[in-house]
């Protein structure tokens, strides 16, 4: 945790994650993702059948750990370096136990565009993975559902004027406003399984000055999706018209991963890096801490919950290379 590793700036925590599982006797691979970005890939044998995984890096600003009887606090105490040690000694654990099909992977670039995991899912051995464990905070229970997300952009363009003379331009400030407050009027399609599609309207620019009429603004959007991408464009065309461009920026789809019995069970409504991974074999989710803490300045997680953690993928793993 207290090497910083927000997303771009993952390099020195990849090598010491090398450095470390090297140490310990793992076969380590780099998978470079860019000049100053590696995946982490280690594995004991020629057949790892069952992976481990989650993200290295962290969204900003970076906070160095401290602790206290209970609990670790700091970036990346949950979300996902925590997780990360949580997996490595269960790893080590099945080891002990003589357990050598498992393999461990640590992608660069989650928090952002998921490059790491896009360029992790061409990697060989994703072929001959069966199952991945993805590590995200679900508060130790296992996901078998994470919402998608649809982010895009909404821009709309007027005509600048002096504002004393409004009639003589158009005000794209307005003409957003007018979209937007329409999309926060309308219902987009739930689905039984995932829940409710919500939408963020995170960010809005737009305007020149307090007396020119505004040539041009814009929103950014994220939808949290429970139903495939097309219907919910489709319902956005509808409602932008020609008033505005959408633009879309990225999309991830709801998945829905593997139920095994006698695990706590929820969806979840955050995205992963799942999505990306499908040739790395059926996915599993769960991990130690809170995604309601996460990503904010009060990051912490339970010591308790990373030992929970410990043996929850122990016998994860365990029940899925006897299937
Ligand atoms: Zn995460």
């Amino acid at each position: 945790m207290n090497i910083p590793s927000v997303s771009g700036d993952e390099q020195a925590v990849g090598f010491y994650l090398r450095d470390y599982l090297e140490s310990l006797g793992w076969t380590v691979e780099l998978q470079a993702v860019s000049a100053n970005q590696n995946n982490v890939i280690a594995y004991l044998n020629d057949t790892p059948r069952v992976f481990l995984s989650t993200h290295i890096d962290t969204v900003p600003p970076f906070i160095a750990a401290t602790e206290d009887d209970e609990k670790i606090y700091g970036r990346g105490a949950c979300d996902a370096k925590g997780i990360i040690a949580s997996q490595i000694f269960a790893a080590e654990e099945l080891r002990k136990q003589g357990v050598s099909d498992i393999g461990l992977l640590y992608t660069v670039d989650e928090e952002q565009g998921s490059s790491g995991a896009k360029a992790a899912n061409l990697h060989p051995l994703a072929d001959r993975c069966e199952f991945l464990i993805n590590g995200e905070p679900t508060d130790n229970d296992l996901a078998i559902g994470s919402k998608g997300t649809f982010r895009l952009r909404i821009i709309a363009e007027g005509k600048a004027a002096h504002s004393a003379y409004p009639e003589m331009g158009e005000s794209a400030v307005e003409k957003l406003l007018d979209i937007l407050q329409d999309i926060r009027r309308t219902k987009f399609p739930d689905d039984d399984f995932f829940g409710e599609t919500t939408v963020n309207i995170g960010t809005i620019e737009g305007g020149l000055a307090l007396n020119v009429i505004p040539p041009r603004a814009e929103a950014g959007i994220a939808i949290r999706l429970t139903t495939k991408r097309a219907p919910v464009e489709a319902l956005l065309e509808e409602i932008v018209e020609d008033r505005a461009k959408i633009e879309v920026l990225s999309c991830s789809e709801p998945v829905k991963m593997l139920e095994i019995e006698g695990f706590r069970q929820k969806v979840v409504r955050f995205t992963t890096d799942i999505p990306h991974l499908p040739n790395w074999g059926t996915p599993l989710l769960l991990g130690a801490g809170s995604i309601l803490v996460a990503h904010t300045k009060d990051e912490f997680v339970l010591k308790k919950d990373l030992e929970t953690a410990v043996d929850l993928y122990v016998n994860l793993v365990k029940k899925l290379l006897t299937t």
